[in-house]
């Protein structure tokens, strides 16, 4: 899907660029593949235009995106919070790229809400909170990074385009679109593709580095959910796993290994809605997968203090790990009719 920018803002937003600005990028907590790929993607294309550009991400990133150009200056706001408040203080401008509520980043959250400087939204995610003085907010597109692409090209900066650039977007594609697999591919996602390929980016090593680079402990902690930690509820189409702190720190856990594991439980036959349950700094976090029609946005929302897309969604719960999957499992029954037809 093009995004349409709204050219009024998208002029003013060039206007405000014409000079060289100290510049914040961040993104929201537990930064993905999207969230990642599209900062650095912006990042890499806004110092090509002369500016001084900082990424701030509001905790850490997955070791499987430490290859990305830059992600080594990415400043973590719990590691190094001095550096993130300094390059907010001094920032006249801050990208807001892959969230649509302040409440996202976190324990950045003061930070961002005291920012005085220019804030600008670039997401895909529906229904965006009105606290940017531009949003430029496109639910139909794939990935921030596929936004990020068409920015880009909307401020006549095609020529612009190179490898650092495009493999951070491309990365921020394969991981937001499952692979170029779900509904949310275009086209025109694909021809985006084409553009960056064209760059000469090596697009089977960004696969490797994401996908094929798992810590042995990371495999094993895949066996033991599947194996110990799947639960199958045939006659409501769904299936979770939950797993407790202390498990996750047998298995030694490192940001982003327990990415990727929802979606094995929604790989099953007949199994249309995948929840995942981990214990996390005092909370109980939450990812919902779904297929078809049925909204896990909308049952994140409702129950569990959380949101996203219609098909991938989180949220959060203050009970324990146990009352929250029987807070879960509670609900299926009020789901049921809209867990068939969906
Ligand atoms: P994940 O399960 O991979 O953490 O997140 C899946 C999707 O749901 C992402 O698009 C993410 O932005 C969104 N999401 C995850 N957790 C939350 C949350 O607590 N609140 C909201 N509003 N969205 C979330
Ligand atoms: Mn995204």
């Amino acid at each position: 899907m093009i995004p349409q920018f709204n050219p009024d803002d998208l002029l003013s937003v060039n206007q405000l660029l014409t000079e060289k600005r100290k510049i914040v990028i961040t993104t929201h907590h537990k930064p993905d593949g999207d969230a990642l790929g599209s900062s650095l993607g912006l990042k890499h294309y806004l110092d090509l235009k002369g500016h001084e550009v900082t990424v701030v991400t509001p905790s850490e990133y997955p070791d499987f995106l430490a290859w990305m150009k830059g992600s080594e200056e990415v400043i973590d706001y719990i590691k190094s919070t001095k550096l993130a408040n300094e390059a907010f203080a001094k920032a006249e401008i801050v990208f807001c790229l892959d969230f649509n509520d302040p409440k996202r980043v976190e324990r950045l959250q003061n930070l961002l809400n005291g920012f005085q400087g220019v804030k600008i939204l670039m997401d895909h995610h529906l229904d965006p909170v009105s606290f940017c003085n531009y949003t430029f907010s496109f639910p139909k597109s794939c990935a921030t990074s596929e936004i990020i692409f068409h920015f880009i090209v909307a401020c006549g900066d095609r020529n612009l385009l190179d490898q650092n650039i495009a493999s951070c977007l491309y990365a921020g594609l394969i991981t937001d679109t499952g692979s170029f697999r779900f509904d949310s591919v275009s086209a025109d996602t694909h021809e985006v593709v084409a553009q960056l390929l064209t760059t000469g980016i090596k697009h089977s090593l960004i696969h490797d580095y994401i996908y094929d680079s798992y810590s042995e402990a990371r495999l094993h902690f895949m066996g033991f959910c599947l194996k110990d930690k799947l639960v199958v509820h045939q006659e409501f189409h769904t299936a979770h796993i939950a797993v407790t702190r202390a498990e996750m720190d047998m298995y030694k856990h490192q940001a982003g290994d327990l990415e990727g594991i929802v979606n094995f439980a929604l790989s099953i036959k007949g199994i249309k809605m995948a929840a995942l349950f981990s214990e996390r700094d005092g909370i109980v976090k939450i990812s919902f997968r779904s297929k078809g029609n049925f909204s896990v946005k909308e049952l994140a929302e409702q129950n569990f203090e959380g949101g996203g897309h219609k098909n991938a969604a989180g949220g959060r719960s203050a009970l324990s790990l146990k009352d929250t999957v029987k807070k879960f499992d509670d609900l299926l029954p009020l789901y049921k009719n809209k867990l068939e037809v969906g």
